[in-house]
């Protein structure tokens, strides 16, 4: 059977390829997204594999199922750029890995928060550069820090195991707690009241239509002066233009983002030499006290040999007819 993947990466052709030894399939990889005006380049393949910014609209299905494709598996958790409706119309199966690592968020969440609280992203340039100062290097102990959570599934628990360890006083608020934390003594507060008593924030919820801009100018103002945000979740949680200013009045004293509204078209692409158009990045990226990295937290080998290994499974059982998983699975 041919698999044609789309938005490959030299790293995803080495996980592949090593976990492919058992299955056997014949992979075809491209380095551009999956699209109306690059649907054609498919030939005789039974099933795509896709990721985050590859663009499965109704017309694009339609054409997939025209070519005889009958599988869409997902190399990634989320789903919000596949019509499920017309994949139900046209017949097509769409898989997903719903987690594969949550450990690897976590970390690299605490990895953001670490670095730009004790800023050892500058005192390794500076120190490369013979500067051994400590001028502007001052950071916070997060010991006994108040740490809100938005958010506690896989993810958010991961973090809140290790912000524990670190002796901070966790604070938590999910539209569905979880029994098993609160058992365990974990402290699930109103939203509001998170905003307002929290030196740190991480938010670990999934974008939906209901928390869409959930950092906005008026919850930004209900909390602390201050206040840290870190974003490994969607880029669609903060309206980017209210935390800019929440930045320049010094509201916000730092912020972490994995991922951002606007990412498709620059984030996973090297634009080193290209002119970037988008001028809210660009503020962004020019104040000292912001973190960006490009969608990377979930990038661990682990959590990379677990994508592989669980989409292969995934397409290996749908072609034959076989249920991969549950619904978390199978999103048709
Ligand atoms: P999960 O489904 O295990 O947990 C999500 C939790 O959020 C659930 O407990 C749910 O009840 C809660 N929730 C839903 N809506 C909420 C809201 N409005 N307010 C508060 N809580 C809410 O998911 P997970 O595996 O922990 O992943 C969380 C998110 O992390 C994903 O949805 C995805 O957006 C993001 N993610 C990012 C990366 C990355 O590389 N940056 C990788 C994987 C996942």
């Amino acid at each position: 059977m041919k698999i044609d993947f789309f938005s490959a990466k030299p790293y995803d052709k080495l996980f592949f390829d090593r976990f492919n030894l058992t299955y056997g399939f014949d992979l075809e990889y491209h380095d551009t997204h999956l699209g109306p005006d690059t649907v054609d380049i498919i030939k005789d393949a039974t099933a795509i594999c896709v990721f985050v910014n590859d663009k499965l609209t109704a017309d694009v299905i339609e054409v997939l199922s025209k070519k005889g494709v009958r599988i869409i598996a997902l190399r990634c958790a989320g789903f919000n750029n596949v019509d499920l409706d017309a994949a139900k119309k046209f017949n097509v199966a769409v898989c997903r890995v719903p987690a594969y690592s949550p450990e690897a968020v976590a970390e690299h969440a605490v990895a953001m928060l670490l670095t730009i609280n004790r800023k050892t992203h500058k005192a390794y340039n500076r120190v490369r550069e013979q500067n051994f100062s400590l001028n502007g290097l001052m950071g916070v102990n997060l010991f006994g820090k108040v740490v809100g959570v938005i958010g506690t599934g896989k993810i958010g628990k991961a973090f809140i195991n290790i912000m524990a360890g670190f002796g901070c006083k966790i604070l938590a608020y999910d539209i569905y707690p979880d029994a098993d934390l609160i058992g365990k003594g974990l402290n699930y507060v109103p939203l509001e009241e998170l905003f307002q008593k929290s030196n740190v924030i991480s938010l670990h919820c999934p974008l939906s239509k209901e928390n869409h801009y959930l950092i906005n100018k008026k919850t930004l103002s209900l909390m602390k002066p201050g206040v840290t945000l870190v974003n490994t979740s969607r880029g669609g949680l903060i309206n980017t233009l209210d935390i800019i200013e929440a930045l320049k009045t010094k509201q916000v004293s730092a912020l972490c983002i994995d991922v951002y509204e606007q990412e498709e078209g620059l984030f996973f692409e090297d634009l080193s030499s290209d002119i970037i158009d988008d001028d809210i990045i660009q503020r962004l990226m020019s104040f000292p006290n912001v973190l960006i990295t490009a969608h990377q937290a979930f990038f661990t080998e682990e959590a990379m040999a677990e994508i592989a290994e669980v989409t292969l499974d995934n397409i290996s059982k749908l072609n034959e007819n076989r249920m991969p998983g549950n619904a978390p699975v199978m999103l048709t």
